[in-house]
């Protein structure tokens, strides 16, 4: 039976039965695959036929995930990895050639920053950042030479809004592949593909797995794409375990019940924090005073589960909410069912300067939290009770 329904397909897409009749997906734990005869062999490595060969390559568990996370982006094909880096990096390196360039929003996770910054020029390949609320520049920053439009939305930790709309006209008229990181958003909340992105990636660490267990990437989008990426992730090696793989789709088949609560309990939260006195600010993508509120409304179902403040008095007083946090988990993680502060002027951020750390949007009192499953009015008691230590 086929419908359009995301909850159903995220249930109802699974691998077929085998002989057992089993009613929930088995568990492929196996390196490699059997043949018949040599020329089944033969026919199978020469891809005259779609099968499994090798769990480099491909493994049911992995193809069953894939094809969920397909169905939900409105995606062609797509590629699993061991972490969302994996995912980050290896899309880039199967599509970027040495000497080309890449236009990436300022504000993306700290490693992909990093790659960009420290490990792809050793392969002459360069980058040109804009900031979130420049987005009219990037045409100015194109070169003959720019192959990528990169970018993160809602962003971490500032929870920024890029227009995907806008984003995908740029891409468009100049002939770029626009990738976006879906990761805040989860494939729930937001498909960049409608909104014209080549290629969608996600860390399935956060939202999608939901439970702070496993580690996980994908790709997904133009089947041509994700065909380059295959090719060079079948080689390079970072594949999903079969085991994660389980997990995930596992994980899919309740996404939509989580991140529904994940988003009822942020707003909650954020319309909390706008009137309390000791906060200066608060930004979540939902807020009417988020200064994207409309384009968010646009492209996006919910905010997310990550809310950001800024806690009046500085680094200090930043430092002192943090310590006095009781329930909450002092963690780096994101999209977990348990409830997670950062301050990352004194954590994930600390190695940046005050400057540049502005320019990420993070000034001495920002917190972030990412707004867990527990039950709502105990996340605001504890978030209230640190704000008044
Ligand atoms: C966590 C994260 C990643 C990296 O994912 P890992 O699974 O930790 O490797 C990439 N992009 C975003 C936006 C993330 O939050």
């Amino acid at each position: 039976m086929s419908t359009n329904k995301f909850e159903t397909n995220a249930i109802r897409t699974q691998l077929k039965r085998s002989e057992n009749l089993e009613h929930s997906v088995p568990m492929y734990v196996t390196s490699s695959f059997v043949f018949e005869d040599a020329e089944d062999m033969r026919a199978s490595f020469a891809e005259e036929k779609e099968r499994n060969i090798y769990s480099r390559y491909s493994n049911p568990n992995s193809s069953e995930f894939i094809e969920k996370v397909c169905q939900m982006e409105g995606a062609e094909d797509g590629f699993a990895f061991a972490s969302g880096m994996a995912a980050v990096f290896s899309t880039l390196a199967a599509l970027l050639d040495t000497g080309d360039h890449v236009i990436s929003s300022r504000s993306i996770f700290g490693s992909t920053h990093s790659l960009f910054n420290n490990f792809f020029p050793k392969w002459n390949i360069s980058h040109s950042y804009f900031k979130c609320d420049e987005v009219e520049k990037i045409e100015s920053l194109i070169t003959p030479k720019t192959k990528i439009l990169y970018a993160e939305t809602p962003t971490n930790p500032g929870v920024d809004v890029l227009d995907l709309e806008y984003l995908g006209a740029i891409a468009k008229k100049h002939n770029l592949i626009l990738v976006i990181d879906n990761c805040f958003a989860s494939p729930y909340l937001q498909q960049p593909i409608k909104f014209g992105a080549d290629l969608v990636i996600h860390s399935g660490t956060k939202l999608m797995d939901g439970q702070g267990r496993v580690l996980a990437g994908i790709t997904v989008g133009k089947r041509e794409l994700v065909d380059k990426v295959y090719r060079f992730s079948r080689i390079t090696g970072p594949a999903l375990s079969p085991f994660n793989a389980w997990v995930l789709s596992k994980s899919l088949e309740t996404l939509a019940v989580r991140v529904d609560r994940h988003c009822d309990n942020a707003l909650k939260l954020a319309a909390f924090l706008e009137g309390h006195e000791k906060v200066n600010w608060v930004r979540y993508p939902f807020l009417k005073s988020h200064p994207k509120y409309e384009v968010a409304k646009k492209q996006m179902k919910a905010g997310g589960c990550v809310v950001a403040f800024e806690v009046k008095g500085g680094l200090e007083a930043g430092q002192k909410f943090f310590n006095s946090i009781k329930l909450l988990s002092l963690s780096a993680n994101l999209g977990d069912s348990r409830s997670i502060v950062t301050h990352p002027a004194s954590t994930t951020h600390s190695k940046l300067s005050v400057e540049e750390r502005a320019e990420t949007g993070i000034t001495d009192g920002t917190v972030r939290v990412s707004v867990g499953l527990e039950h709502v009015d105990d996340i605001i008691a504890d978030i209230k009770q640190a704000l008044e230590a």
